[in-house]
């Protein structure tokens, strides 16, 4: 067996040694006689499965008792059309900040339910930065305000949460949650695609303060859109998608394993600098990104000759180094580095880019 590097921004590297527990536990869940996938959803086994994640996940992030937590599906793109339906409660609309392609999307999906103000947008300097405080518009009489911590398309990352007085914070969180401690009081709402840094695709993470769940929701919202469904029912009005909640529970125990939110934090922070280090370092590679907005998640890099980045493509992949390729959207490489790239990926990375510069620089 021979396991790669992968730097994808999603679907992504998970912990080996959860693949390995899940393979281990495929054929018979403890004693159960049959695979995870195959039991009822309602049954004792995968109750005491569901209930684990949900307690490890709240021990990991510190979630408060008036907060409930939702394993759905749809997407964080779903989440983009959820949240407005459910939280305008009769408002006219929402405070939106622009800070690159995701929180477009999540902003052009709102406007279909309302109003949105655009808080503050950084388009004007290609989506390197993240607005600072001072620079909010903000509307007090918003439902809400939206925000993306990580733009994962740009490698933007909020260095601070926005105060939002009593407005509640809405925030999509897919490609930074469980990336370090996060207050979770701060926030009405926080959702995120599990397909990053809590498992595989097809589950949609949603922590939302109890009184947000209400019955007020945009006229014809579908019963499954609803907030207010899926709470009383623990995320099982319908068929919830099982094993993908049962592998984000093992991906949870992993992270209790590694010291929890700050343990991984120390981790990504170091992962981080060494790469943005050897890229500043260097006058063949360039992160546009206002340092001080850097993602510790996901690295976007430049080469010096575009014209070379096939071959770095290709001779990374050689290399055991894949999924280097940047979005569509941008170009050049993006290295996702999310909690299950262990440091040693990134070494290789670096070893590999400073190689590649000696001999084509
Ligand atoms: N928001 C962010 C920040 C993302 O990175 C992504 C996916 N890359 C999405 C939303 C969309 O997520 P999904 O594919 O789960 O709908």
């Amino acid at each position: 067996m021979t396991r790669v590097f992968n730097f994808s921004a999603g679907p992504a590297v998970l912990p080996e040694e959860v693949l390995a527990q899940a393979k281990e536990e495929m054929l018979d869940w403890r004693g159960s006689g049959m695979s995870v996938m195959e039991m009822s959803h309602r049954g004792k086994e995968f109750m005491s499965i569901a209930e684990q994640a949900d307690a490890d996940l709240r021990e990991l992030m510190g979630i408060p008792a008036n907060y409930k937590v939702l394993f759905l599906q749809g997407g964080a793109s779903l989440q983009f059309a959820m949240v407005p339906m459910n939280l305008l409660r009769g408002k006219a609309g929402a405070d939106y900040v622009n800070t690159g392609a995701w929180s477009k999307k999540a902003i052009s999906e709102a406007k279909r339910y309302g109003k949105v103000n655009v808080a503050a947008t950084t388009e004007a300097n290609k989506f390197t930065s993240a607005p600072a405080q001072a620079e909010l518009a903000l509307d007090p009489a918003a439902a809400y305000v939206h925000y993306t911590p990580n733009e994962t398309i740009g490698g933007v990352e909020f260095p601070y949460v926005p105060e939002t007085d009593d407005v509640p914070l809405v925030a999509d969180m897919s490609s930074t949650i469980l990336s370090r401690p996060v207050d979770v009081s701060r926030y009405g709402l926080i959702y995120a695609g599990a397909q990053k840094n809590i498992g595989p695709a097809g589950l949609t993470v949603v922590i939302v303060r109890e009184d947000l769940v209400t019955e007020q929701v945009v006229d014809g919202t579908p019963v499954m859109l609803r907030y207010a469904t899926h709470v009383p029912d623990g995320s099982m009005y319908n068929t919830p998608p099982t094993y993908a909640w049962y592998l984000a529970g093992l991906v949870f125990q992993w992270l209790k394993k590694k010291g929890g939110l700050a343990g991984m934090a120390e981790i990504n922070r170091r992962k981080a600098e060494r790469l943005y280090a050897a890229i500043d370092g260097s006058p063949f590679y360039k992160n546009p990104v206002e340092p001080s907005c850097r993602s510790w998640m996901n690295v976007p890099f430049t080469l010096a000759n575009p014209d070379l980045d096939a071959t770095f493509l290709a001779e990374a992949k050689k290399a055991g180094l894949v999924t280097l390729k940047g979005h569509r959207s941008v170009g050049g490489m993006r290295a996702s580095i999310y909690n299950a790239m262990p440091e040693e990926g990134v070494q290789a990375l670096i070893d590999f880019m400073a190689d590649f510069e000696k001999r084509n620089g």
